[in-house]
């Protein structure tokens, strides 16, 4: 069946509405082939990256799969960082709220007994990350004996990050004849080594946003001399309509000194980068959603897994080290159907580091003459 609409699925009234509040009017490539399959009870592959709306391609079946009577643990997704933790519990829970699902995140960096209190007074469904749920699994403080629906999100990263062991084990600890989804934007033979071992006749579907995604975004580049970098940004920040921009840099000590630098200027900005505590993390972060704040000024390691909608801009003041990371980074604009810009500042001596780059991707960078860009 070809599915247009969300009416198209079998989805109830409470969802339903919840859906709508959120605004989303067709479902994506992901949920329209994935949805069906999991609502029966089948395991599914899916191919699919952040931003192609997979969060509720199996978060939305979870939902409706699941009991909210009783209070054990019923649904588990692996994460691989505490963002996503944080990003994909969230959804849910947007999803869930004229539900009576309770929706956990857990997550290394956040006080253990606050946690323990949480699960104690009843959770349906736990996100967390492989480290802090072997953690509550040792303690017997989390007890997955009841799990109907695992979800193994990310599961390149999560096995890049070498979780593999960790996840075998949580997995050994969830009943044999559970539903288990899985979700990567890579399927190699690592990952289908896992399908094979812990996944029973499962349906692949292959979403490739690359194509979609890219397309949207409007690239530019501009070559500059490095003494004149933080001038030049200035002056495309007062330029240019910036709703809402994160400016990448190399290193956490590039990055605050940018941030600052900024500051001083007068712009809302502030540091993002790994060397901060997980609060101070949360911090940022919230109220650069808020929209209390307008530049994000981050290494990539902190922006991994990023989820923020309306990023109008991408800057790179300093060149990402390959075309993978040069994807990942401006990938956090033109998130489901929106485009965006993205901007990169190459100093001479990056020009080298950058052609490689351009002659790797298959989408057009525009040479710009000026900063005047008026986009
Ligand atoms: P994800 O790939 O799950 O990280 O989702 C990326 C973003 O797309 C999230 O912020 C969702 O709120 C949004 N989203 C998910 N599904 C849809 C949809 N069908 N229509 C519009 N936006 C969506």
């Amino acid at each position: 069946m070809n599915i247009q609409h969300f009416e198209d699925l079998p989805l109830s009234l409470e969802v339903m509405k919840s859906i709508k509040e959120l605004g989303f009017i067709r479902p994506s490539p992901i949920q329209a082939q994935a949805i069906i399959p999991m609502l029966e009870g089948k395991d599914v592959i899916g191919q699919a990256q952040t931003g192609t709306g997979k969060t509720a391609a199996f978060g939305i079946p979870m939902i409706e799969r699941l009991n909210p009577e009783g209070n054990s643990v019923q649904g588990l997704i692996l994460e691989p960082t505490r963002e996503l933790a944080i990003q994909v519990a969230e959804h849910i829970s947007q999803l869930s709220k004229y539900t009576p699902f309770k929706i956990l995140p857990i997550y290394g960096g956040e006080p253990i007994q606050k946690q323990i209190r949480n699960l104690n007074q009843g959770v349906h469904i736990v996100v967390g990350t492989p480290g802090r749920i072997i953690d509550h699994l040792k303690r017997r403080t989390l007890n997955l004996a009841s799990v109907k629906i695992v979800v193994l999100d990310e599961a390149d990263r999560m096995l890049d990050m070498g979780f593999i062991h960790d996840i075998e084990y949580i997995l050994s600890k969830a009943p044999m004849n559970r539903q288990t989804s899985l979700f990567s934007a890579t399927i190699d033979d690592s990952v289908m080594n896992i399908c094979n071992n812990y996944m029973k006749n499962p349906e692949k579907i292959f979403v490739s946003k690359d194509e979609i995604a890219l397309t949207q975004i409007n690239q530019y580049y501009l070559v500059v001399n490095p003494k004149n970098k933080f001038e030049v940004l200035c002056s495309i920040l007062d330029e240019n309509h910036i709703k809402r921009a994160i400016i990448f840099c190399k290193t956490r000590r590039g990055t605050s000194r940018l941030a600052n630098m900024l500051s001083a200027r007068g712009y809302d900005a502030k540091p993002f980068h790994a060397g901060f505590t997980q609060s101070q993390r949360n911090l940022v972060v919230n109220s650069f959603r808020k929209r209390r704040i307008k530049l994000l000024v981050a290494t990539d390691v902190a922006s991994r897994g990023l989820d923020i909608q309306e990023i109008t801009h991408i800057i790179n003041y300093d060149i990402p080290l390959n075309a993978l990371v040069y994807f990942h980074r401006i990938g956090r604009t033109a998130r489901m159907g929106r485009g965006g810009t993205a901007i990169s500042l190459v100093g001479y001596g990056e020009l080298p580091q950058f052609n490689n780059i351009k002659t790797l991707t298959k989408t057009t960078i525009e040479e710009l003459e000026s900063m005047h860009l008026v986009i």
